[in-house]
């Protein structure tokens, strides 16, 4: 699903967001087997074929010149993967393998996931950083962390949960606490993506509060790598602009 920047309606980056398409069953939602493929460690071959397959169509849009070289790729980690010892050598040979730099890749891991053994999610997040790969926290404001805790993990983005996005402009309460993060967030020099945009509603809203960066309907729905491919050849944020008006 592609991420564009608000600021200056550039394509900026994708988030690589796993479907399975069973036989007998139809689509079956990642809400349903990634806890599973958690319980039965399945997460790790998975997340690993998630990795590979992200990096490699990254460097395919690349090299066809749909996409500038700085555009960033950003997969989701699961508790398990994140522990999995293995995981930034994983992540480093990939890199090279599709020739790509660490600033083009980034990891997004719940707050629920970092909590898990903080120590531990420290040191891994630092290495990460030190080699150039970008960090971002996914669902920003839904968990338990404290601020304080959140300061000292070396982060570069936090998304804005899509629950507070959804409601805008009806719900005064969620845009207070929208503009709140945003505000917050950019205080501790982060980033801010807004998850789940899909009205030129919400779009103004978040641009007025500097949100950095959006995702959602708004502009493109989660799409197979064909039709993204063509997304990104055909991409201007004022056509969409005009479409919705
Ligand atoms: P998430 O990381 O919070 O991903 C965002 C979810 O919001 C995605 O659901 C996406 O399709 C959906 N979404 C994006 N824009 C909009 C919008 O404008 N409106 C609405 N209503 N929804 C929007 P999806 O693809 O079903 O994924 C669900 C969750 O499954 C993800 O939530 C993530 O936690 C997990 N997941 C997906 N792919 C992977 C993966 O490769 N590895 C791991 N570990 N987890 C994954
Ligand atoms: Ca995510
Ligand atoms: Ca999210």
């Amino acid at each position: 699903q592609p991420q564009i920047n608000i600021t200056d309606g550039r394509l900026t980056g994708f988030e690589a967001l796993i479907r399975w398409q069973n036989q007998e069953r139809g689509f079956v939602s990642p809400l349903e087997f990634i806890p599973a493929a958690e319980e039965t460690g399945l997460i790790i071959p998975l997340g690993r074929w998630v990795i590979s397959e992200a990096c490699q169509q990254l460097r395919s849009m690349c090299d066809s010149g749909l996409i500038d070289e700085d555009v960033v790729m950003t997969v989701n980690l699961s508790v398990l993967q994140f522990q999995d010892d293995e995981l930034i050598h994983f992540i480093q040979s990939n890199l090279k393998r599709y020739q790509l730099k660490p600033g083009q890749f980034e990891v997004e891991l719940t707050e629920t996931v970092l909590m898990e053994n903080l120590e531990d999610a420290l040191k891994k997040l630092e290495a990460l950083k030190a080699l150039g790969i970008l960090i971002s926290i996914d669902d920003f404001g839904t968990g338990y962390s404290s601020l304080g805790y959140l300061k000292r993990l070396p982060v570069n983005i936090v998304k804005v949960d899509r629950s507070f996005v959804m409601d805008i402009p009806a719900d005064k309460e969620d845009m207070e606490i929208t503009a709140a993060v945003i505000a917050m967030a950019h205080k501790l020099n982060y980033e801010v993506v807004a998850e789940g945009v899909e009205t030129e509603e919400q779009l103004q809203f978040l641009e007025s509060c500097g949100c950095d960066y959006g995702q959602g309907y708004y502009f493109s729905r989660p799409l197979p790598s064909s039709e993204l491919e063509q997304f990104c050849d055909e991409f201007n944020l004022d056509n969409i602009r005009r479409a919705s008006a």
